[in-house]
């Protein structure tokens, strides 16, 4: 599962959905609560105020009329009395009292009271309420009287119903949240579970199915992503199957055994096992013959062989392990099978273990009216001796394999040396990758000469790796491994070029020779190999009847139409074809006549046994005689001397090439040879090879 995705745990950085709930109730209540509470207490303080006007205001009428009988009796004395004993009670804090006549009967002595009912005395006002006093004044038929009080006496006995409310109100409110909190957590409890299980589909492919009872939306959603976990499980266990096994043989596939091994390597405890690589070579050669419906039939019997095979050495090698641990069968790629053996008592078990397969799968096996021998070759690799993971280990039973092959043997276990081979045959290439960007790959000369006349007809280009300080690497080395790791394509390509450049010059000099060009079977794969060729021809300047191409039996006759396909444009502008190294290759004469040829190289084995071997003059001439009939012209390769060529000559044979004339040589050596050979021949030598 990806690093990138988040688990929800993590995206889920603030508040849950639980609190955010509550809190936003709570911020509403709040509000909405402070709203109501204000408006009650405001228009308590107006209650409070008009209630306040009124007890004074009775007070000063109480005054007022003790005033009035005290100064219709003449006895101001008697309205100051009155007017200090009020002004003692009720939270009296001033009282004055003033005459008609305007004199000043009595005053309090609180300087804030005095100035708010000079405020009185002056303006308009009747009432006025500040600084916790309040004061009011009435007139009377005697006269004016002011009294002033502390607000706080005024309120006593005052009960607003701010308080009450706001208490009711807050105390339902947290009620509400209490509420609030459980609703939002019985719709959050499920959302958690789902995203739990959420994770666990991501993370292990696996959940455990919800079991939500709350007969809402809820419920619904849960059993939806029930049905949709269900699913994704059935989808993933599918898609691992179809990763991890062969469609065509239902054995487990290379991913799989990659996995089987790792297993192994890390659970292995103390267990030594063994890992084996079988090719079974023939099995593409043989599929192309039949057919593909015959080919998936023949592919489940050979399926079956080994599967029995394996088990059937399993029980005679590991006999007590077998049971417990059986060794495991893979596809790993066309006819390569792994074998993984989990359990040996020893090194020689394994071998034997290899060797018991390799022998039951070449025996021959009856299919359908065939006899078929599958060819199988066995790499194999010790476990972990040979690889402490599973890649290293089936890479390194692979180059055991390889070796078995080219050692033409059936079976061979890993060892470091093949590993010092494959880095050096790695390094090699390296080398070469450079040495073709470095432009270091040359075409050589080697002259091809008719054998009545002696004359020099043309050459083959070979190719050279002529490196910077003019020393040369052996053909036997780099042409073999460029064939292995797929160099000779370019290579070749290059060689193309170089020569068809060299042989134009030639011609401007006044030597219009032909010049043969081997193609490699990387070359012939290419759907472009016609125009390429074309193109380095007109490139160059060459004539196209100058030029001959080299092909083996084996390239050509894999696909006889496409060679036809790819050749006859060419042969119809002038250019030859050569069939390479005729008689090394399995093909039937009767497939021969279909291909396009004019030329048939005798292979060199068959000049040098010549000397050796008393078929070899019946062999040649067989080719000749048939070379004649056909009406192919015969190059006969590899003359030493002057036997041989004396032979091929009076049997028919036109053209030689060989040491006996001359190895590969660079262009202007070639030429000089040409002009030597021919002034030679003019100066009276005629017939001598
Ligand atoms: P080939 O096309 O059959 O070339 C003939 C090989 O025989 C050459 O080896 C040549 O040096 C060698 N030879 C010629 N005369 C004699 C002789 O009298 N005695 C002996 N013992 N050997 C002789 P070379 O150059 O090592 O090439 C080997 C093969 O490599 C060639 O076989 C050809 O198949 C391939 N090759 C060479 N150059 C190229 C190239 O440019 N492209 C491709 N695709 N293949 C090439
Ligand atoms: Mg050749
Ligand atoms: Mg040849």
């Amino acid at each position: 599962m990806s690093e990138e995705v988040e688990t929800s745990a993590k995206v889920r950085k603030g508040p849950g959905l639980t609190a955010r709930f509550v809190l936003a109730f709570c911020g509403l209540f709040l509000v909405f609560g402070s709203g109501v509470v204000f408006t009650v207490w405001e228009s308590d303080q107006r209650a409070a105020e008009a209630r306040a006007r009124l007890l004074l205001d009775d007070r000063a009428l109480t005054l007022a009329e003790q005033m009035d009988e005290a100064l219709a009796a003449s006895d101001g004395a008697s309205a100051q009395t009155a007017a200090n004993g009020l002004g003692r009670r009720h939270g009296m804090v001033a009282v004055r009292l003033v005459a008609r006549d305007g004199s000043l009967l009595a005053d309090g002595e609180d300087p804030d009271a005095r100035r708010i009912m000079d405020r009185l005395a002056t303006g308009g006002e009747r009432f006025v309420m500040e600084k916790g006093l309040a004061a009011t004044t009435v007139s009377s038929a005697s006269g004016r009287v002011f009294v002033t009080a502390t607000s706080r006496s005024l309120r006593q006995g005052f009960h607003g119903s701010a308080a009450l409310i706001a208490s009711v109100f807050f105390g339902f409110g947290a009620l509400a949240a209490l509420i609030a909190w459980f609703m939002a957590r019985s719709i959050a409890q499920p959302l958690r579970k789902l995203t739990a299980m959420a994770d666990m589909l991501r993370d292990k492919n696996a959940a455990q199915p919800l079991d939500l009872k709350t007969g809402d939306e809820l419920e619904t959603l849960a059993r939806a992503f029930n049905a949709m976990a269900e699913k994704v499980q059935a989808n993933m266990r599918r898609l691992q199957r179809m990763a991890y096994s062969d469609t065509a043989t239902g054995l487990p596939n290379h991913e799989r055994f990659t996995r089987d091994v790792t297993d192994f390597l890390s659970n292995r405890h103390d267990e030594v096992g063994a890992l084996f690589v079988v090719r079974l070579d023939r099995l593409d050669r043989i599929f192309d013959a039949i057919g593909q419906d015959a080919g998936d039939e023949l592919l489940t019997r050979i399926v079956g062989r080994l599967s029995s095979a394996v088990r059937a050495i399993d029980r005679m090698v590991r006999t007590e392990h077998c049971t417990a641990r059986p060794s495991q069968l893979a596809r790993l790629r066309g006819g390569d099978f792994g074998v993984l053996t989990p359990r040996f008592r020893g090194q020689e078990d394994a071998a034997r273990f290899a060797q018991l397969l390799a022998s039951a799968l070449n025996q021959p096996f009856d299919w359908r009216e065939h006899k078929l021998v599958l060819g199988a070759a066995i790499g194999a690799a010790l476990l972990p001796q040979d690889g402490a993971d599973a890649d290293t280990a089936i890479r390194h039973a692979m180059l055991a394999l390889t070796a078995a092959r080219s050692d033409n043997g059936r079976m061979k276990f890993f060892t470091k040396a093949l590993d010092r081979e494959a880095n050096a045959q790695l390094a090699f290439e390296r080398e070469m990758r450079a040495a073709l960007e470095r432009n270091e790959f040359k075409a050589f000369f080697q002259p091809k000469v008719d054998l009545l006349s002696g004359r020099v007809i043309g050459a083959e280009a070979l190719a050279r790796w002529v490196k910077p300080d003019r020393t040369m690497v052996s053909p036997g080395r780099f042409i073999p491994a460029a064939e292995e790791n797929g160099l000779i394509g370019s290579i070749s390509e290059v060689i193309l070029r170089d020569a068809c450049w060299k042989a134009a010059s030639w011609a401007r000099e006044g030597f219009p020779l032909s010049v043969a060009i081997n193609i490699s079977p990387l070359q012939f794969a290419d759907e472009r190999f016609t125009d390429k060729i074309l193109r380095s021809m007109a490139e160059a300047g060459l004539s196209p009847d100058r030029v001959e191409l080299e092909i083996t039996e084996s390239v050509a006759l894999e696909n006889p139409e496409r060679a036809l396909r790819l050749l006859e444009p060419l042969r119809e502008v002038g250019v030859k074809v050569s069939l390479d190294d005729f008689g090394c290759g399995h093909s039937s004469l009767a497939s021969l006549t279909r291909l396009p040829f004019d030329i048939i190289k005798i292979d060199q084995q068959f000049v040098r046994a010549l000397a050796k071997d008393r078929h070899a003059p019946a062999i040649i001439e067989m080719i000749l005689a048939m070379a004649a009939s056909l009406d192919y012209t015969v190059v006969a390769e590899g003359i030493e001397t002057e036997q041989e060529a004396d032979f091929l000559r009076r049997r028919g044979c036109q053209i030689g090439q060989g040491f006996l004339w001359g190895a590969a040589m660079p262009a202007t050596e070639f030429l000089q040879f040409n002009a030597a050979r021919s002034g030679a021949i003019s100066g009276g030598q005629r017939g001598v090879a």
